[in-house]
């Protein structure tokens, strides 16, 4: 039997990835739909503007859109939370306080003391803060999209070498801003050189996500990242070029291997989202670009390519991610599975079911 699940804030940009991604899931299976009051009790064919290139799912077309509170989740003990940052602190907690493991896309926990900022290849080591969350249930959150493409990056490379500090311009996709997105005057031809938050978000994130799971805390990584972000003419796929300065000597081959070496808990557990690999190293000149290469692992692998020295760091390459899959509701369902694989839904949550 699968274990049924809720989805907050289903009609937007996230939400919409969430519903193609759950309809095809091995484990996970959908039973509630939540979105504004603008559409409370309407079919979610009727109240979604469906933005994806795969059909809207015919299993959920009928589903009634419910509120953001718990009493609507129907006993699902494991909700994903994609709603808008504003509604999204408070509706999560009040499902937490109601026994459901919430896994969260919205900036709103993510950098509260008790709560895990998770990229399961990184840190899944962190999952284990969240025991001392003082409700019933469980937040769990998925990092900004960028940072999440930024630290599986890096990732490799503090463990192989040490990272100092790193510089990071990003071009950031147009799905990232939600729906109905940025107006096609200020999108076509034309990049805009601000993001509300989002280098904040890079730069505090990196270094929770990076850093040392002490029992009771988390030790941030002793790392400085300086982010400039940029929304440019792309449907999806966040670009950042990066440079890296090491703590350690490392030549450039060690670098390549470091990448295509790596591999995480999610891959070890065989976790049913876990990209194999979950790196892929481009050779060609111009790679990665998003149009050619976000789709590398079904959305959830990274890639990295043009790797040279940098003459005011040691490092620079370029990394790509699919924003709305491994940077959202992809990445959010890793979190889950590895959530539910570590036992976190049977311990915390009334009317857990078992996996089928
Ligand atoms: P979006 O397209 O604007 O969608 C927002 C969703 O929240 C919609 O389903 C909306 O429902 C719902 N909502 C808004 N106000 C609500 C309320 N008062 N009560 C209940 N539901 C409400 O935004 P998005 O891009 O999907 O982003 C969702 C969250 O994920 C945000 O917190 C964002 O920062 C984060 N995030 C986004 C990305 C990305 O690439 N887009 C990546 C990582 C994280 P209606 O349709 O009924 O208004």
């Amino acid at each position: 039997m699968k274990i049924p699940v809720a989805v907050l804030g289903a009609t937007g940009s996230v939400g919409q990835r969430f519903v193609g991604l759950l309809a095809a899931h091995p484990w996970f299976e959908i039973r509630r739909l939540v979105a504004s009051e603008r559409s409370v009790g309407k079919p979610y064919a009727e109240a979604v503007d469906w933005m994806q290139s795969t059909p809207l799912p015919p299993s959920v077309a009928e589903i009634k859109l419910a509120r953001a509170t718990p009493e609507e989740a129907d006993g699902c003990p494991l909700v994903f939370s994609s709603l808008d940052a504003g509604v999204a602190g408070a509706a999560e907690s009040a499902f937490a306080r109601a026994g459901a493991v919430v896994v969260s896309n919205a900036k709103s926990h993510r950098m509260s003391r008790n709560v895990p900022l998770l990229v399961p290849e990184v840190n899944a080591d962190h999952l284990e803060l969240a025991e001392r969350q003082d409700h019933p249930g469980m937040i769990l959150t998925n990092p900004n999209c960028s940072t999440i493409g930024l630290v599986l990056a890096l990732k490799p490379l503090v463990d192989a070498f040490g990272v100092e500090a790193v510089s990071v311009v990003t071009m950031q996709a147009l799905s990232g801003a939600g729906l109905p997105g940025v107006p096609g005057m200020r999108a076509v031809d034309n990049v805009v050189p601000f993001i509300a938050g989002e280098e904040e978000k890079i730069e505090s994130e990196s270094s929770k996500i990076l850093g040392r799971f002490r029992r009771d805390r988390i030790e941030p990584a002793d790392v400085s990242v300086s982010a400039h972000c940029n929304r440019v003419a792309v449907i999806d796929g966040h670009t950042q070029c990066v440079s890296v300065k090491m703590r350690r000597p490392a030549r450039a081959e060690d670098v390549r291997k470091a990448w295509i070496e790596f591999t995480g808990e999610p891959q070890e557990l065989g976790l049913p989202s876990a990209p194999v690999p979950p790196i892929h190293w481009l050779p060609e000149a111009d790679a990665p670009q998003p149009r050619l290469h976000r789709n590398l692992g079904a959305g959830m692998a990274i890639s990295v390519g043009r790797l040279r020295s940098c003459p005011l760091l040691d490092y620079r390459f370029v990394t790509l991610s699919h924003n709305t899959v491994r940077g959202a509701a992809g990445g959010a369902l890793l979190v889950a599975e590895l959530a539910v694989e570590k036992g976190c839904l049977t311990e915390r949550s009334a009317g857990t079911r078992s996996r089928g």
